[in-house]
């Protein structure tokens, strides 16, 4: 008898040991963080996770791949980024350029995240060429043609207009996710989309006396933000170029022949070649930052700051 509850006991002893073993650890599949129960989720740049809070509030963490200061075209997530996705329960992607290598890698990190591509339903514009004699010199190279008409401007996030549109699909993807919550993000959209429907107006209202509608800019990070507000953007760096010596020419007379008094630019890029131009047309450089996380008080200050340079 003692030897068969000895051996009972060696069995129940290996199965525990084979379920402990088999078992995931207490809280995967499941999707809430076992910290308060929150969802983690993750996301490539600043601005979505002023979105993703918006509209999770005290539901969500978020995780953002791309750091303040680092530029989102080339941003290389860290191995230890990549670990922490097995974490998360929501991949929100934006179509910005690091995504193009990094999104399979993404992906094949955690197999149950749900994957969201929040540039959905969003119409994507060409990233113009800074003037015309580049964009002949990029047709005429082979395949340029075809490589420039590919090139989409990704910075989808500095509209108004399209952040309604991303903030839609935010919802859809949390209520999939977390169902239980549903009515909690639905206010929080609705009071969101208040928000950005008052932004607009009031930006509309602050650059409604603007002289001028025509801006400099190293970077194309404003091509959106323009279209929703009739302004038009000369960039003077396209496609991560920097301007050629006879396109520094070209750019500092087109300022000239603009009234154009002041270049942006922005933290994540050299300052150098807005520097040049600043200097060419007595001018300066003003820095303003197409990824800040406050994203609703960044605008409104971008605008404010457009409306000081175009002249009300
Ligand atoms: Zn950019």
């Amino acid at each position: 008898m003692k030897r068969y509850i000895f051996a009972l006991m060696i069995v129940a002893a290996i199965l525990s040991g084979l379920l402990v073993g088999c078992n995931p650890a207490p809280d995967a599949g499941r999707p809430q963080d076992a910290a308060g129960g929150r969802l983690n989720v993750t996301v490539s740049i600043l601005p979505q996770k002023y979105f993703l809070e918006r509209i999770g509030g005290e539901h969500v963490i978020v995780n953002v791949m791309a750091p303040p200061g680092a530029d989102p075209h080339t941003y290389e997530p860290k191995p230890d980024q990549l670990v922490a996705l097995s974490k998360a329960v929501a991949y929100f992607s934006i179509g910005v350029e690091f995504e193009r290598a990094w999104l399979p890698r993404i992906t094949a990190a955690n197999s149950t995240m749900l994957m969201v591509d929040t540039a959905q339903g969003i119409e994507r514009i060409p990233l113009a060429a800074h003037h015309d004699e580049h964009a002949e010199a990029l047709t005429s190279a082979a395949g340029g043609a075809q490589q420039a008409a590919a090139e989409l401007d990704p910075h989808i996030w500095t509209s108004p207009e399209l952040a309604r549109v991303q903030a839609q699909t935010i919802y859809a993807a949390l209520t999939q996710v977390d169902p239980a919550h549903q009515a909690a993000y639905k206010a929080n959209l609705d009071s969101f989309i208040a928000d950005i429907d008052k932004l607009g107006t009031d930006i509309r209202a602050t650059l409604a006396g603007a002289k001028s509608h025509k801006f400099m800019v190293f970077h194309p990070s404003w091509g959106y933000f323009a279209r929703d507000f009739g302004l038009e953007q000369i960039p003077i760096e396209v496609g991560g170029q920097e301007p050629s010596a006879a396109e520094l020419a070209a750019l500092i007379s087109e300022a000239r022949a603009n009234g154009i008094k002041i270049i942006f630019a922005q933290p994540e890029f050299s300052t150098r070649a807005a520097e040049t131009i600043a200097r060419e047309i007595g001018g300066q450089v003003l820095l303003i930052d197409p990824l800040a996380e406050d994203w609703l008080g960044n605008l409104r200050q971008v605008a404010d700051t457009f409306a000081q340079v175009l002249g009300g």
